[in-house]
């Protein structure tokens, strides 16, 4: 099927929701994706943060196809062996007790929400929940109103109740705004749709302290920053805080769908029975991915990983001096280039891909760079240099 025809069913048969490049891909293999002309791109997407192992890597999928040949799915009213393992190993490389397993980062956030909720109401205290602006959360209708998108929530009211923002980065106004009916805070600590947008350390800190002190629950979304990308297993750890709940989908099984909802022994329990659940949260599949995923972060990519995010923020720092790159921002193998209003960074996205780079646009006009984990040096060195050839080529 040539590359026009399946333009033509997806116009014709898909909900118009995506926006697509002119580009089929039909495989990958180590940190490259190849299309369905047998053109190579190197990939600095990851399926966005997702993709954490790359492609093809043999120990993860010895451990997919053998899950998948002895068990794939049984309903959570039984027990598996492989779920336990992996509930015991993701608890104790965490260090939250209670876990709660999910299909999808806007699955977890949802999770995340009921239990705040669901905590405050076993001590019959109301529930508001605190949301930055500039915030992304997911997609279903609580977390598309936890999430900051003005346009959508008109689209899309009635909303639920009970969720306000604070201004990014602005402890008086969250501070103000954290009154006797908010129980918990939803936050991300670096904005990845949003630009690659960080916290300062000292907001994130003081935020922190001042829910600590109030009780009231400090949740973070680590949907797109947790799981190595920030060089850390999670990025709370940059700030010396611990979090009440955290939420994890995208790397979490190394592609397969999953998403997970840590919370402490004491906030993790606050659920009763038969107050949540899912029909493929959690199942046989995915925790084996998640597993063997896991199990290879943490001995020894994290570590090499965060080196070598170390490396790509070098590489970057020189390019602030075009004056056509506004800021470079991130952490680890997460990272934003964020380029002037009249510079779209689609022109850059493209001239990229052009030369078998691949990368994807986020808000603020950002180039955002979230690799696989096992993205090389070399590979990033032939980066730098495409991204040398384009900006010394662009005059404005
Ligand atoms: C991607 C993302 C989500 C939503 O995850 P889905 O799996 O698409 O539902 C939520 N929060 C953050 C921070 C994300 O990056």
């Amino acid at each position: 099927m040539n590359l026009n025809k399946i333009k033509e069913i997806e116009a014709e048969n898909y909900m118009p929701v995506f926006s697509r490049h002119n580009l089929c891909i039909d495989h990958g293999e180590g940190n490259c994706l190849y299309d369905i002309n047998g053109n190579k791109y190197v990939d600095f997407v990851a399926g966005i943060a997702t993709n954490i192992l790359g492609y093809n890597h043999p120990e993860y999928t010895a451990a997919v196809c053998e899950q998948v040949h002895k068990l794939m799915h049984v309903s959570n009213h039984y027990y598996t062996q492989v779920q336990s393992e992996y509930l015991a190993l993701l608890a104790e490389k965490s260090g939250f007790k209670r876990i709660f397993l999910c299909n999808s980062g806007a699955e977890a956030n949802e999770c995340a929400i009921k239990l705040m909720r669901r905590y405050a109401a076993n001590s019959g205290k109301p529930c508001k929940i605190l949301a930055s602006e500039g915030a992304f959360h997911g997609r279903t209708l609580a977390t598309l109103t936890a999430t900051d998108n003005a346009s959508q929530h008109e689209a899309y009211a009635p909303l639920p109740e009970g969720f306000e923002h604070f201004k990014y980065n602005d402890f008086e106004d969250f501070k103000s705004k954290l009154d006797d009916s908010v129980c918990g805070v939803l936050i991300e600590t670096i904005q990845g749709e949003r630009g690659v947008r960080p916290f300062t350390n000292d907001f994130i800190v003081n935020a922190y302290a001042l829910c600590k002190s109030r009780g009231i629950l400090f949740a973070v979304d680590e949907v797109q920053t947790g799981m190595g990308r920030t060089g850390k297993l999670f990025s709370f750890e940059h700030f010396g805080i611990q979090p009440d709940i955290i939420t994890m989908a995208k790397g979490i099984a190394g592609g397969i769908p999953m998403g997970a909802c840590l919370a402490s022994e004491e906030v993790g329990t606050a659920f009763r029975l038969g107050d949540h659940g899912s029909t493929f949260g959690g199942n046989s599949l995915a925790c084996a991915a998640a597993k063997k995923t896991l199990e290879i972060l943490t001995s020894g990519l994290l570590e090499s990983s965060a080196a070598v995010g170390e490396y790509l923020g070098e590489r970057l720092a020189h390019f602030s001096k075009y004056n056509f790159i506004s800021d470079i921002r991130g952490k680890g193998l997460m990272r934003g280039i964020q380029l002037i209003d009249k510079l779209p960074a689609a022109v850059f996205d493209n001239k990229l891909r052009e030369r078998g780079y691949l990368v994807n646009v986020a808000g603020n006009n950002t180039i955002r760079l979230i690799p696989p984990l096992t993205i090389t040096k070399e590979e990033i060195d032939g980066l730098i240099s495409a991204l040398d050839e384009i900006c010394a080529s662009t005059n404005i």
